[in-house]
């Protein structure tokens, strides 16, 4: 630093500091509003999709949950591996029907956790409760909100290969990235590069909560 800048410069104490509180907001709300301030000047941002963790002290679920209880111990446990789909079925929709063809009456039930290790799947998010009844399959897929989803996706869930007369949803995953992503698992849209890894367990007996009185087969996919 030369001689004439040090002697421009003005002393720490000379200089006037002015401080004003700023509103900080939520980090979700900011982001409704920088998109929404975007959607005027920009296509569509249909991708935005925004992943956020409850805390341990708020289980809470909506409509309905399939979970794949154990008591935590470490033991054996199903590896399985896939990759490059040939066929139409999903991942689950393959190895559940694999089961059933080979099991026929005697029920099988699985659970745990499959990783989309490469590619993107379909999923869907739910959007607030619909306004309106919902009576048909197409109603409920106008109303759910669906993304194509990148890897890595890591999904939750169980399979049953029939309903034992209890009313089921035969399968059923819902996956969480550490990424913005996360949703109800359809179907992956890369067959060539998809790759997938699935580590399950056989369960020994399914329990049925609140059994609807009356029931239809809308918006089981
Ligand atoms: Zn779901």
């Amino acid at each position: 630093m030369s001689q004439k800048q040090t002697q421009n410069q003005l002393e720490t104490d000379q200089l006037l500091f002015e401080e004003k509180p700023l509103h900080v907001p939520p980090l979700p709300e900011l982001q409704n509003v920088i998109q929404g301030a975007l959607r005027g000047n920009f296509a569509p941002s249909w991708r935005a999709c925004v992943l956020e963790k409850i805390p341990h002290t708020e289980p809470r679920c909506a409509l309905l949950l399939n979970l794949f209880l154990s008591q935590g111990a470490p033991g054996q446990v199903l590896k399985i591996s896939a990759k490059q789909r040939t066929g139409e079925q999903n991942f689950i929709e393959c190895i559940r029907k694999g089961l059933e063809d080979h099991y026929g009456d005697r029920v099988v039930g699985l659970g745990g956790i499959f990783l989309i290790k490469k590619g993107a799947v379909h999923q869907h998010v739910m959007r607030d409760f619909s306004s309106t009844p919902i009576h048909t399959d197409e109603e409920v897929n106008e109303w759910l909100k669906f993304y194509d989803m990148p890897a890595q996706l890591n999904a939750v869930g169980t399979l049953v290969t029939k309903e034992h007369d209890l009313d089921l949803r035969l399968q059923h995953f819902h996956s969480f990235s550490f990424s913005n992503w996360g949703g109800h698992y359809h179907y992956d849209t890369t067959p060539d590069i998809v790759e997938y890894e699935a580590y399950l367990n056989v369960a020994e007996r399914v329990v049925r909560v609140d059994k609807p009185l009356s029931t239809h087969k809308v918006g089981r996919d």
